[in-house]
């Protein structure tokens, strides 16, 4: 089962390349402030630290109060566009920390991506219809306040003058937001490319959409999936202070203090000395790549995207980029010359082809190596098992979704090789991912970096600390919240760390968007 001495030489040269030492981490981390500080500056930065106007707090303390829900209960819809999945939800709110959901995802193929933008909203709104077709309440026939007694009903039960349904929709690309309704597109990421969208009100063009076909819903909240799982968070919780995408992409948004963003210049007096919501849009961090070391893997899959140059963050670390890292390390073990280190220089469907390789798989074979998930029952206990029953799981998840043929070209050493690959790329997302959490730590005085000579006391000094994450990464990858842990004690150290909720924001988009949608529905009564 074991490694050959030359794959030996060749892992160990990957795990060189894409180790990041404790002391590059902290430079990272401070790079990472450097770049938050000029983004909370001046406008134009690829950092973008966009601040959300709408949900302020102005109490002296910076955790989300938990929303006033004052009658039963408030139903919206929210639909979430930004990644790997369309969802359509109907969330409640019930007011006691709790809320309920159904929901219903859609594919969004790639000919919508990289389409126009108006046959992708034209699909946003049909999916929204067929949401409410199916859930009895044909939106396109009947104005639910003319709607027979019973249809609509959660959605109106506080609004019974409504003509419209409430949406809000979570929208997870850079924005500038200009109201809680309205907000504009910088940029696309994460494989959009739809055209003539840059630069449009992203409200106006699903309102446009829904008025078109005459579909009685209002765009009533624009969010960002980071801030619905800030919000959600805070609201399930108690208190959230970051709010963190580990998914398709990467982002985090987080409560920061109005003095603090000097780009907004001067303040309405009714906001001075308050809080704000900044969406860091950290996925763009150091797009010069001048902090982040980079290996000819990364440089390889960035030229390879359909946006080289940006979102370099990201790509270091989320689940759509992480899975064709590990394939562009497999592929140079496979083609090593003069001697492939794989397969037998034999080569699969899945790594033959660009994003071919989907990082649920890395999740899958990390889990037949613990002897955890589907590979818990009835199997030795990890302790128990010997490396060769874990290899030959390894092996099977391999020869599955990689697609071999022939499971005779695969070795044990060979599962071992492929495992270890995997690791090695996930281990350094899940570290770097680790720097952005301690610079918004220190950039909120709740912690200070390694080393630091500060004495002034900390924010919120002995509290817990509530962070909200989302994201399938973070959510499935065996141990990514323990290797970011890991990371953060070297970063702020134990005692900080010690304080740090690390909480699944779960189904944060949707219910953090109907907390959006309520703050909207106030401001208008
Ligand atoms: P989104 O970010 O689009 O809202 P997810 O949080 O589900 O949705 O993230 C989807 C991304 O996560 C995809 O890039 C996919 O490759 C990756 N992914 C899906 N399942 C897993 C898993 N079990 N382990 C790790 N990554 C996963």
């Amino acid at each position: 089962t074991s490694c050959s001495q030359s794959q030996q030489d060749a892992l160990d040269s990957i795990r060189t390349q894409f180790t990041i030492s404790e002391d590059t981490l902290l430079d990272i981390a401070k790079t990472f402030l450097r770049e938050a500080a000029e983004g909370l500056a001046s406008y134009g930065q690829s950092m973008a630290m966009m601040y959300v106007l709408i949900v302020v707090a102005n109490q002296a303390h910076t955790n989300i109060p938990q929303p006033d829900v004052r009658k039963t209960g408030s139903t919206f819809l929210a639909l979430d566009l930004g990644g790997t999945n369309l969802r359509v939800c109907e969330v409640t709110l019930h007011g006691d920390k709790t809320f309920s959901l159904r929901q219903q995802k859609y594919k969004v193929s790639e000919a919508l991506k990289t389409g126009e933008v108006i046959a992708l909203f034209d699909y946003l709104a049909d999916s929204v219809d067929t949401f409410l077709t199916d859930s009895g309440s044909p939106s396109n026939a009947i104005p639910p306040s003319l709607a027979p007694n019973g249809s609509h009903d959660a959605f109106l039960r506080d609004n019974s003058d409504l003509s419209y349904i409430p949406l809000a929709l979570t929208f997870s690309f850079p924005v500038e937001q200009t109201a809680l309704d309205s907000g504009t597109l910088l940029t696309w990421t994460k494989g959009f490319s739809a055209k003539n969208a840059i630069g449009k009100d992203i409200v106006k063009l699903l309102q446009d959409a829904f008025d078109r076909k005459h579909i009685h819903v209002r765009c009533v909240a624009l969010v960002n999936d980071t801030v619905g799982a800030l919000l959600s968070r805070a609201y399930t919780s108690g208190g959230c202070i970051l709010g963190a995408i580990f998914g398709t992409g990467t982002n985090g948004a987080y409560v920061e203090e109005v003095a603090n963003i000097t780009k907004l210049g001067n303040v309405p007096e009714a906001v001075e000395g308050g809080y704000m919501i900044v969406n860091t849009e950290w996925g763009a961090f150091n797009n010069t790549r001048s902090a982040l070391p980079t290996t000819p893997y990364d440089n390889k899959l960035d030229r390879e995207s359909i946006n080289p140059r940006y979102q370099a963050f990201e790509k270091f670390i989320s689940g759509m980029y992480l899975g064709e890292v590990a394939r562009n390390v497999i592929l140079s073990f496979i083609d090593a010359s003069p001697k492939p280190l794989l397969f037998g220089g034999n080569s699969a469907p899945s790594l033959n082809k660009q994003w071919g390789l989907d990082t649920a798989v890395l999740s899958e074979i990390e889990e037949a190596w613990q002897g955890i998930g589907r590979f818990a029952s009835g199997q030795p206990s990890i302790a128990g098992a010997s490396d060769e029953e874990k290899l030959n799981h390894v092996r099977d998840v391999i020869v599955q979704r990689l697609g071999f043929t022939d499971p005779c070209q695969i070795s044990l050493a060979d599962a071992d090789v492929v495992r270890q690959i995997c690791g090695i790329v996930v281990t350094r997302a899940a570290r770097l991912s680790s720097c952005a959490v301690a610079a918004i730590l220190v950039q909120t005085g709740r912690a200070r970096c390694a080393g630091s000579v500060e004495i002034a006391p900390l924010v919120d000094e002995g509290k817990r600390i509530g962070v909200g994450v989302d994201g399938s990464l973070v959510e499935f990858y065996p141990r990514f919240e323990s290797m970011m842990r890991e990371t953060l004690r070297a970063l702020v150290g134990l005692e900080v760390e010690g304080r740090v909720d690390i909480g699944m924001a779960k189904d944060g988009s949707g219910a953090g968007a109907a907390l959006c949608a309520l703050v909207a529905h106030k401001q208008n009564m």
